[in-house]
């Protein structure tokens, strides 16, 4: 429950009640960043969505203690005359609407390049013209491949961090050639950080970007064939979990080599919080939010997950828990990847103070702890349906 303890910033001053317009309140992100801002403050929010369903228990009984400050309309900011006065509304805005699932970027690209650059412009223009903060959301994956990644296999710069970690305002933005439609949203989502940056510039715009690595936590995607279509392919959580939940291997794309850094929602939402509520701290930066303590390959990730997900639901792993598969089959023509992704925190750190705490066994010990109760049953009952042919 929200308390009424007058909130304080990072300077000791307190932090007046805020109107924000969540758009893409109704996803994975924007779920947990209603849950934290209804349960621990005074904000109201305006959820954009065209789905509601991760949020309704936020939204339904009325009775709910934060009843009143939370409100649902349903948009699509790609045609709604309401986007402007919903804005104009409110104290600050955050932008999380996007198709941002990688099977989507080489198979739709155009509608990959119009989400996350096109129908982003408005509210960026909305924002710098009616004089609003703007939090937008980016990714890591503008920084596409490592300096490292370009090197001679056997070469020792190779574990040099200087050839890899990536920094907010030092690393280049490297992507691979057009036909590797893989970039497309990579490429969108650089050209409306530039944007952002540029409106900042040239008209005063207020802004922080945020670059997500790799968040994961319950609510995260779909399940295919439960509440997603039985052909989607959502991001590895959800990918790796339906595979558990049905008994199946876990398909590692091009043997699983490529490396991440999971931080857990919980974590990084903290540190959105913390940007809506110190703007004199936040606005003008571009922050990398991530956990570069918990780096694993995608081989690595499955090998835990399948442990983790065994002592979750007390059924033995299988004999062989992976499968090897390419990507050209996983994912189709244009496939490409990242093959590494440490954050440099020192920009969250000074600007913030701000640092992730959980591990990424307790992560993924959470994670599907929620995912054996939400989706166990409804798995038994979708596999024992005859198949239709
Ligand atoms: P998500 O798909 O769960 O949420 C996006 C939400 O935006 C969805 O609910 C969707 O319905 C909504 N949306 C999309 N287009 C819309 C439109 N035209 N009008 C109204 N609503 C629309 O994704 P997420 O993981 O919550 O990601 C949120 C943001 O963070 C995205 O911009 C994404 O690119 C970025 N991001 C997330 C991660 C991560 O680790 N989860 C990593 C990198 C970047
Ligand atoms: N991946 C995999 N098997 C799957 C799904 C994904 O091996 O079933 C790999 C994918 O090729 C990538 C990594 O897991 O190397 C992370 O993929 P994700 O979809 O989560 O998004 P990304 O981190 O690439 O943006």
């Amino acid at each position: 429950m929200a308390s009424s303890v007058v909130r304080v910033d990072l300077d000791g001053k307190p932090i007046n009640p805020l109107t924000i317009c969540m758009i893409g309140a109704g996803g994975f992100i924007g779920s947990h960043l209603c849950e934290k801002i209804l349960n621990e403050t005074q904000h109201k929010i305006l959820a954009l969505d065209v789905y509601n369903d991760k949020i309704k228990h936020l939204l339904e009984p009325d009775s709910l203690p934060w009843a009143g400050r939370i409100q649902f309309h349903r948009i699509n900011i790609k045609h709604d005359s309401r986007l402007e006065g919903l804005i104009k509304m409110s104290d600050l805005t955050i932008n999380l609407a996007a198709i941002c699932t990688p099977a989507d970027y080489n198979t739709r690209p155009l509608d990959t390049i119009y989400s996350n650059f096109i129908d982003a412009l408005p509210v960026a223009k909305y924002c710098s013209e009616n004089g609003k903060r703007l939090i937008h959301f980016s990714t890591c994956e503008v920084y596409g491949k490592t300096i490292g990644s370009f090197l001679p296999k056997d070469s020792p710069l190779r574990q040099d961090p200087a050839y890899y970690v990536l920094k907010e305002d030092a690393s280049p933005c490297i992507f691979g050639s057009i036909e590797k439609q893989r970039w497309s949203y990579a490429c969108a989502k650089q050209l409306i950080e530039r944007l952002v940056y540029a409106e900042g510039a040239e008209n005063g715009l207020e802004f922080t970007i945020v670059r997500p690595f790799n968040w994961i936590g319950p609510r995260m995607d779909f399940i295919p064939g439960v509440d997603g279509p039985s052909e989607g392919v959502p991001r590895v959580l959800a990918c790796f979990s339906n595979a558990l939940l049905r008994r199946e291997p876990l398909k590692l794309v091009d043997g699983g080599e490529s490396q991440r850094t999971f931080v857990y929602i919980k974590d990084a939402i903290e540190a959105v919080l913390l940007m809506i509520e110190n703007p004199s701290r936040a606005n003008g930066h571009i922050f990398n939010v991530g956990n570069p303590n918990n780096e694993v390959t995608v081989r690595q990730l499955a090998e835990m997950m399948t442990a983790v997900y065994a002592n979750v639901s007390g059924e033995p792993a299988l004999e062989e828990p992976t499968v090897d598969v390419s990507s050209k089959e996983f994912y189709g023509e244009g496939y490409d990847d990242s093959d590494k992704r440490i954050p440099d925190m020192t920009i969250i750190n000074r600007q913030l103070g701000w640092n992730p705490k959980t591990s990424l066994w307790d992560l993924l010990d959470s994670t599907l702890t929620y995912q054996h109760k939400t989706y166990a049953e409804a798995i038994k009952k979708v596999m024992s349906q005859p198949t239709t042919s």
